[in-house]
């Protein structure tokens, strides 16, 4: 059975007229889950029984909930989450000075094979359903409004475990119930889909006519470098994906944002900053520098702060809009994939 948190708006407008209801059906329903906060069909008290009991027949509500959660002392809060087949799945919380961001994950595991991720060390099972992304940021929403009933998750960052573009109609399912002012009610600006470079999904996105913010995990300057740390540039390497990005940039009047991990000795020279400049400079993109955050298995280290700042500099004085992401997390399993790696090893 289907959950009916996996329906976005328009989708389960047309489900109503194939069960020979009105348009205005779906509007109730979706009141009843995201502002009346529902926990069951018969609560839908403006649906006649009759067809409260057809609803029950079809759909159920089921959302997924958390079963561990870690606190850091910086108030990052990472949650994995049981599904209904038994796998599991993590996302985290982090508070910034302008609101309340969840990281979701979109895949169980992931294919990608990026060669600093822990996520990548556990091979993709499946793509989640729109509702098994949903669950993730609802939990979080009731968790902040337990502490404080004027909380509230505020932003939405598609950049956990998986490739968002490898679950691309779930994804933008997903995306438009956060999205809808019936829904959970959160900005076009303020949710952000990441990909590792799938070209033809990049131009698919910018017809879609959501105003969502793009980050591309970009990490190399050169196709030989990007190669060895992300085997998807094989498929669309640099010559393709900057085409795409442009082709993405003018359909949908938003520019990408360039997320670079820095790396010691692997892609934080200042050479690496020079070739980065002139690679972007035609999009005019943005740039967010990560410090990399050490996954065990792997050997790379974090850049030190000295060579974080001289690559930050250069690009600001380049003219690129460039910041450092804040760290978060330091002292549980931050980085993303490793809480679920460690509870699947148990
Ligand atoms: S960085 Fe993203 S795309 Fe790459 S392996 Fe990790 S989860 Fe997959």
């Amino acid at each position: 059975m289907k959950s009916i948190y996996s329906f976005s708006l328009e989708e389960l407008t047309a489900e109503m007229l194939r069960l020979g209801q009105s348009k205005f059906r779906s509007k109730q329903i979706f009141a009843w889950l995201y502002k009346k906060n529902a926990s069951n069909f018969d609560e839908m008290s403006d649906i006649s029984k009759d067809f409260r009991e057809v609803l029950k027949a079809n759909y159920d509500f089921n959302l997924p909930s958390p079963t561990i959660t870690q606190e850091s002392r910086d108030g990052t809060v990472k949650c994995l989450f049981k599904l209904d087949d038994g796998e599991e799945v993590e996302s985290v919380l982090m508070h910034y000075i302008y609101g309340y961001s969840v990281c979701v994950t979109s895949e169980v595991g992931c294919n990608m094979g990026c060669a600093f991720c822990a996520s990548g060390l556990l091979k993709k099972k499946r793509v989640l359903l729109p509702h098994e992304m949903l669950g993730q940021v609802i939990a979080f929403d009731k968790y902040l409004k337990k502490k404080d009933p004027a909380l509230g998750v505020t932003h939405v960052v598609v950049m956990g475990t998986g490739e968002p573009f490898d679950n691309y109609d779930n994804v933008l399912s997903f995306v438009r119930i956060v999205n809808s002012p019936f829904g959970l009610d959160i900005g076009a600006r303020h949710i952000t889909i990441s990909t590792c470079g799938i070209a033809p999904k990049i131009v698919k996105f910018g017809k879609e006519g959501l105003q969502v913010n793009l980050a591309i995990s970009l990490h190399a300057p050169n196709d030989e470098l990007r190669d060895k740390l992300m085997p998807i540039n094989k498929a669309y390497p640099l010559e393709v994906l900057i085409p795409a990005i442009i082709q993405y940039q003018k359909d949908s009047g938003r520019r990408v944002t360039f997320e670079y991990i820095l790396i010691k000795g692997v892609n934080d020279s200042i050479d690496e900053a020079r070739e980065l400049f002139n690679l972007i400079a035609p999009t005019f993109g943005y740039v967010n520098l990560i410090p990399y955050n050490p996954v065990m298995e792997n050997g790379f280290e974090r850049s030190p702060d000295e060579n974080i700042e001289l690559f930050h500099d250069f690009l600001l004085q380049k003219g690129v809009k460039s910041t450092i992401r804040k760290e978060f997390g330091s002292d549980i399993d931050a980085a993303c994939g490793q809480l679920r790696a460690k509870y699947a090893k148990k």
